[in-house]
């Protein structure tokens, strides 16, 4: 596999590669896109960006794949037992992602840091997430090209579950650095 040592790491340890290949996207996809005239649409996700870290689904699987225990139980997050052991270690991602999913916005980060605990893999190092993510400049490169971008919020996080002021904050603020980098002329 060619790329960056991150991409063949992120494909070895399964960390759900589509999202993360992002930054391929400005490197290979743009240019053939462009050498066959075609103008496509990228939404953007701010905050990674400014701030480029591992996502929260991605931090979950991470978790849970390079997990050396058998599963996790007894926190005050799940109510049963999830077993890591083969063949459920998948099902157990998605068990753990659909708890994250119905957590209030403010809970979910104890929540990350008890299944940090649970499982004894820790927090994700952030800093090897420094070349995940394209950079502003990229984008401004791209919509130069005649490349469209749209607002995938700030943090992606699970809009139904923040309170109002929240959901704004992660829309505005979105539509906000985009336009800053790559507005409409
Ligand atoms: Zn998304």
């Amino acid at each position: 596999m060619e790329g960056p040592f991150w991409v063949k790491r992120t494909l070895h340890q399964g960390i759900v590669p589509c999202q993360l290949l992002i930054r391929e996207v400005a490197h290979r996809v743009n240019p053939i896109l462009r050498s066959h005239g075609v103008r496509a649409t990228f939404f953007l996700t701010t905050g990674f960006i400014d701030q480029p870290q591992l996502p929260w689904w991605g931090e979950i699987a991470w978790m849970v794949r390079t997990s050396k225990r058998r599963g996790v139980e007894g926190t005050p997050w799940l109510s049963t037992q999830v077993i890591f052991d083969e063949p459920g270690r998948e099902q157990a991602v998605c068990t753990l992602l659909s708890k994250y999913k119905s957590l209030p916005g403010e809970a979910t980060g104890a929540y990350l840091d008890c299944l940090a605990e649970a499982t004894g893999s820790g927090r994700y190092d952030q800093a090897d997430t420094l070349e995940m993510w394209m950079t502003w400049d990229m984008v401004r490169e791209m919509r130069q090209g005649g490349m469209w971008f749209g607002g995938h919020t700030v943090t992606h996080p699970v809009l139904a579950n923040l309170s109002r002021n929240q959901q704004e904050e992660e829309i505005a603020g979105c539509k906000k650095r985009i336009n800053f980098w790559a507005g409409s002329e």
